[in-house]
């Protein structure tokens, strides 16, 4: 019998993938998820389970069920904006949800996870390159809710034996090259697909969200990881964490997965213009409440540590993958 893994989140874009290459590995991916912001028809690669964080006896039925030898919490709710004008769903949604699962996988024995934290933790750093040891100050209530779980994980480390890993992702792009599944939000908020929706006509044109920013070219500048090698990472650390002689009493180790080179929304611009080989309708707007200037990191311990090189996150691989997927697939339900 293949050992599972729980995969909250596993109908929404890095989950679907993180299932895909677990699949690919020799696990098998345990879907759970509200199909709040995922799609029934991104889950392919293994069993699903339908239902909510929140609900605790759900949980502990699905940990009942299918006893998984560990968990990858992806599920979260994730748009900055709506995060401003609405955080408690933040809160509710995202720290008190993952406390009801933290509670769920310990009373089932289930001691590692592998958390999708995020870059919004660090909020605004004059500039500088991020890393594991930059003090965190997020901007908005999403940043502020990662953290928040972040420290509840720590916390669990030492009192009940929790093993975590915790990513902190920087912008994550692309899509399988095979083009099975890929990145479809609705509504849709990210840079690419936006400028991709731009490119083939289903939306008028992108906007980008200020010009008067301290850079080279006016624009925000961020740093881009294909989702392939985010997910390759997943595993690395899931087989850390597994491994005899990590962790063993408990406790949590941090990544960061950036490439250490940013992109500024201009220059992502022109090389979707390159690899489309087509226009991209543009018009310039006002800056978006809660956007950092600039969030780029390197990855010298994951490297170390986990043997994890991002080798696919190029700039015109990350938009021609992503370019593929978008004028072949998207999810209906
Ligand atoms: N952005 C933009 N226009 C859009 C969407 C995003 O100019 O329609 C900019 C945004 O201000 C940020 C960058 O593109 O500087 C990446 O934004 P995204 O929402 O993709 O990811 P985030 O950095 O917020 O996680």
């Amino acid at each position: 019998m293949l050992p599972k893994i729980l995969v909250t989140g596993g109908a929404g874009y890095i989950g679907s993938h993180a299932c895909k290459a677990l699949a690919a590995a020799g696990y098998i991916p345990v879907t759970y998820d509200n199909l709040c912001t995922g799609w029934r028809d991104a889950v392919r690669f293994g069993p699903f389970e339908h239902g909510d964080l929140a609900d605790r006896a759900r949980l502990d039925q699905v940990f009942a069920d299918h006893q998984p030898v560990a968990v990858m919490h992806f599920a979260a709710l994730s748009q900055v904006g709506e995060s401003m004008q609405d955080p408690g769903k933040y809160w509710r949604g995202n720290v008190c949800a993952s406390l009801t699962l933290v509670e769920s996988m310990l009373a089932a024995g289930v001691r590692d996870m592998v958390f999708s934290s995020t870059c919004a933790t660090y909020g605004d750093q004059d500039g500088v390159i991020l890393n594991e040891s930059t003090a965190q100050a997020p901007l908005n209530a999403y940043g502020a809710s990662k953290r928040a779980i972040e420290d509840m994980l720590r916390d669990f480390g030492a009192s009940d034996g929790l093993r975590s890993v915790i990513f902190r992702y920087f912008n994550v792009a692309g899509a399988d090259p095979e083009a099975e599944i890929g990145e479809f939000h609705q509504p849709e908020t990210h840079l690419i697909p936006l400028i991709l929706d731009a490119i083939d006509g289903r939306r008028p044109a992108l906007t980008i969200y200020g010009t008067d920013y301290p850079t080279q070219d006016g624009t925000c500048i961020r740093d881009y990881v294909h989702v392939m090698d985010l997910v390759d990472a997943h595993l690395l650390g899931l087989d850390w964490l597994r491994g005899p002689d990590h962790l063993q009493t408990g406790g949590s180790e941090l990544f960061c997965l950036g490439t250490g080179r940013g992109f500024s929304v201009r220059e992502v611009l022109d090389e979707a213009r390159e690899v489309t080989n087509r226009p991209v309708p543009v018009t310039e707007g006002p800056r978006r409440p809660g956007d950092a200037v600039k969030l780029v990191s390197g990855s010298e311990k994951a490297g170390k540590v986990l043997g994890w090189h991002p080798h696919r996150s190029r700039l015109p691989l990350m938009i021609a993958d992503a370019w593929r997927w978008h004028q072949t697939g998207h999810y209906s339900g």
